[in-house]
């Protein structure tokens, strides 16, 4: 006999519910934003900015680094870098956020949608190749959920082309590929620090690089595209500017690189963090399958170090297609804050209508998207609430289940 679902008016696996991510804020965050205010004369670009920059270079090993403020700014900054021309095209991996095709649309490039691996759900490097036409100037690759994608094998296809590889680090930051850190992989990686990624300034990103000439082409693009900060003027006794390129204001307030500055310090122990609720996830889905006698679940593979941003698993076919939103609604019933990462980009509306992509395009990742589920993950989450979600899964699935094999 199955436990009535929380949906059809059982009882809920837990009382309040378990969200999918959280920021993690201590005493100390708290007096560092403080100090500034109290401090009371840099709001903005000023000294933390600085600070918070050098920071994050010193941890991932990165010679440059730019704080903007946000993610998306990261990305733009990387692509305008790039001076693509109209029509150039950029290779983005077909499973994110939209962000991280949309930067490509905003420097009037074309976006050219690449397959996933079905185990990981990171750009197959494999499937570049292809892809690649004389209007291709770079690659876009996505750290899914925190994993590494495989930069061995995409930088054998960029050197080959003479691509540029942007990084999207949004869900690695912190992460570490042997003794390379995440901001020291590729030409250009783009973080973002919005509160639900590895670490937090409320909204904010960061782009690092090793050459010179983009970051300065980075950071003139941050500030309207003039070429002189407030620093080089006080130097040269100066009141003029001058515009050189067309920029955005994408600066980062100094209030909020204060906290990222504090923030960054707890990063390490809560990458390990992650990785110990994903390995509990892990071993508990594992048990769940022998439990019933079939895998119903399946974590995604994991290849490469992964930060763990978000913790990923695919329903196998039992529940397919429709089914899967059906477990959503139900674990959601259930106290669980589940969430889908992603809607493959190259079927949002914008794009279908605009580039003319359509179902059927990336076999893979339109597959995957029908099986994903996101289960709650963040350092401060307990044994006992992984237990609940573990529970609240079982129950689910169970009924499923059996509903099944009674008709
Ligand atoms: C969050 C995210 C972004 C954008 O970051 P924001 O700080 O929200 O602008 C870009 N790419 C990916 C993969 C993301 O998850």
């Amino acid at each position: 006999m199955n436990e009535k679902l929380a949906i059809h008016g059982g009882n809920p696996t837990r009382e309040t519910m378990l969200q999918y991510g959280k920021q993690t804020i201590n005493q100390e965050d708290k007096a560092a934003v403080l100090a500034v205010l109290e401090e009371n004369t840099f709001l903005t670009t000023g000294p933390k900015v600085t600070e918070f920059e050098n920071k994050c270079k010193e941890y991932c090993g990165a010679r440059h680094a730019l704080a903007v403020n946000s993610g998306t700014a990261a990305l733009h900054c990387a692509v305008a870098a790039l001076q693509l021309e109209k029509n150039d095209e950029v290779i983005v991996s077909g499973i994110s956020f939209v962000a991280s095709a949309n930067c490509v649309v905003y420097c009037g490039g074309k976006p050219v949608f690449c397959d996933v691996e079905g185990e990981t759900l990171n750009i197959d490097a494999l499937k570049i190749e292809n892809l690649i036409t004389s209007r291709t100037k770079a690659i876009i690759a996505v750290d899914f959920a925190g994993q590494l994608c495989d930069y061995a094998a995409i930088r054998e296809v960029a050197d080959k082309h003479r691509l540029k590889i942007i990084q999207d680090a949004a869900h690695s930051w912190g992460a570490k590929m042997g003794d390379k850190r995440v901001g020291n992989i590729s030409d250009i990686t783009a973080v973002s620090f919005h509160p639900v990624k590895n670490m937090t300034t409320c909204e904010g990103g960061m782009v690092f690089t090793n050459d010179r000439a983009l970051y300065e082409k980075m950071k003139a693009f941050r500030q309207h595209g003039i070429v002189s900060d407030y620093k080089d003027r006080e130097k040269a006794k100066q009141y003029s500017y001058e515009m050189t390129s067309l920029g955005f204001n994408y600066r980062i307030p100094d209030l909020l690189c204060a906290l990222g500055t504090s923030q960054l310090k707890r990063l390490p122990e809560w990458i390990e963090r992650r990785n110990e609720i994903a390995n509990s996830y892990k071993s508990q889905i594992e048990k769940l399958n022998r439990d019933i006698g079939k895998d119903v679940v399946s974590p995604l593979t994991q290849k490469f170090p992964s930060a763990y941003h978000i913790y990923v698993i695919k329903l196998s076919s039992v529940f397919l297609p429709e089914k899967r939103d059906e477990v959503f609604s139900a674990l959601k019933a259930e106290g669980v804050g589940v969430n889908v990462h992603y809607l493959p980009i190259h079927l949002h509306p914008f794009y279908t209508e605009n580039l003319g992509t359509k179902r059927g395009d990336l076999p893979v990742a339109e597959r995957a998207y029908n099986a994903i589920l996101t289960l709650p993950i963040f350092p401060t989450i307990e044994g006992k609430d992984v237990t609940d979600v573990i529970n609240a899964l079982s129950k689910v699935i169970n009924h499923y289940i059996n509903r099944e094999e009674n008709t």
